[in-house]
């Protein structure tokens, strides 16, 4: 195993020994339908936040160590107008309004 991987598991145990701490928490304190309603309030937006920092670090999102500005993530696609050849990232192209397009790099 290398070290990133092993670095990875270690993230993940933590992460589940604290969602487990938080449900244990939660249930302790409240009855069961809003115990666990409450534990999902609090670990979706976390599991969510550690998605997108996830995506964020592999090089998905804006200006990652591997991806200055996002150049080569999905976000660095740029796409060209079918109707007039306008490079652009809108859902409508802004030259001519027609929502058909390519991708391009
Ligand atoms: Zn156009």
């Amino acid at each position: 195993m290398n070290e990133n991987a092993k670095r990875f598991l270690t993230n993940q145990l933590v992460w589940i020994g604290i969602y487990f701490g938080i449900a244990l928490t939660v249930t302790l304190l409240l009855d069961f339908p809003l115990s666990l309603l409450v534990v999902l309030a609090i670990i979706l937006p976390l599991s969510l936040y550690r998605r997108r920092r996830y995506f964020k670090r592999v090089g998905g999102g804006e200006g990652s160590f591997f991806n200055p500005g996002g150049m080569f993530g999905p976000r660095g696609i740029d796409y060209y107008c079918i109707s007039c050849g306008t490079k652009h990232r809108q859902a409508a192209c802004p030259n001519c309004g027609s929502k058909m397009k390519k991708a391009g790099f």
